[in-house]
């Protein structure tokens, strides 16, 4: 039997300098943008319907040159480059196996996208108009000892109905139809990140009604957005539980309000004209806080009260 990498050693056309050039601005962009430390991260792109390219092992991603590339097939043998292919390769080929319209994969360590998959906080729910016609949600991926086949799996559950998705513990994994398109959906899990965090740290996000996501998902079909996969709608808003079942839809967090575009989130405390209510505890246990001048006042009537 031949073996499909044996003797195979097809010359680099114009398009495949092209890709590997795309591949050393992103590594640099992701980089510059503290989307990696040190060697993380890596990046590859189809060549043809035989041929990957990789990023190399233990190189920084802020610092490669197009010669530092490894070609490899579909089943992770080296074609050619004088390095080693990265580290992720298994993953990043779980991803050409179960996605033959992906053309590309980023994967880096962006510090809030991957803090919120540390936290075991999926970005789930319907938040930006932008993320939901075009990301739909990012769940989070079950934790794998990086570069063991466990992250492939890990990855498998989701990857089929997911362009972007959080890896649990890890960092953050984006596809797309080039390098670029790969690269600005990860762009687009960390904006999404930060912009969350700064509205649970002003007291929660407002969300959009399950009415206003059925009307962004319609816009998918009018401006011709490709999507692996069509949202699903779940109004738990506190549910991070992960099924054991592969993915069918992307699955967004949104209140069932008829009517309403713009809902409170129940959980924050948060109203939907954005003022944060107070939201008193019935739970005898629960915790509270007090500054001293308020403890020394209260100290002072009780004493006051006794006298
Ligand atoms: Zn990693």
């Amino acid at each position: 039997m031949v073996r499909l990498h044996e003797g195979f050693r097809p010359v680099s056309t114009r398009a495949d300098e092209q890709i590997r050039a795309d591949i050393v601005e992103v590594g640099r962009r992701l980089y510059a943008r503290g989307f990696v430390a040190s060697n993380d991260g890596n990046i590859s792109a189809r060549l043809d319907d035989r041929r990957l390219v990789t990023t190399p092992k233990s190189v920084s991603k802020g610092f490669m040159t197009p010669d530092m590339m490894v070609v490899v097939d579909l089943d992770g043998r080296k074609v050619s480059g004088d390095r080693d292919a990265s580290s992720e390769l298994l993953m990043h080929l779980e991803v050409y196996h179960q996605r033959p319209d992906v053309k590309a994969v980023v994967h880096a360590h962006p510090p809030l996208a991957t803090g919120f998959a540390v936290a075991g906080v999926p970005l789930d729910r319907a938040v930006l108009a932008e993320v939901v016609t075009t990301l739909g949600s990012i769940p989070i991926a079950g934790y794998g000892t990086p570069s063991t086949p466990e992250l492939p799996a890990a990855v498998r559950q989701y990857i089929r109905v997911h362009d972007g998705l959080l890896l649990a513990n890890h960092g953050a994994l984006t596809v797309g139809p080039d390098v670029y398109g790969a690269y600005y959906k990860m762009e687009t899990v960390e904006h999404f990140a930060r912009i969350s965090l700064v509205a649970r740290l002003l007291g929660g996000e407002r969300l959009l009604s399950q009415e206003e996501v059925v009307r962004l998902q319609n816009l998918r079909g009018r401006y011709g957005i490709a999507s692996p996969a069509a949202i699903c709608l779940d109004d738990v808003l506190t549910s991070a539980s992960t099924s054991e079942e592969d993915a069918t839809c992307q699955v967004v967090r949104a209140p069932d309000a008829p009517g309403a575009r713009l809902v409170a989130d129940p959980s924050s405390g948060v109203a939907a004209g954005g003022r944060v209510a107070p939201r008193p505890s019935t739970d005898p246990d629960a915790e509270i806080r007090l500054t001293y001048r308020e403890l020394t006042s209260l100290i002072e009537d009780a004493i006051r009260s006794l006298k």
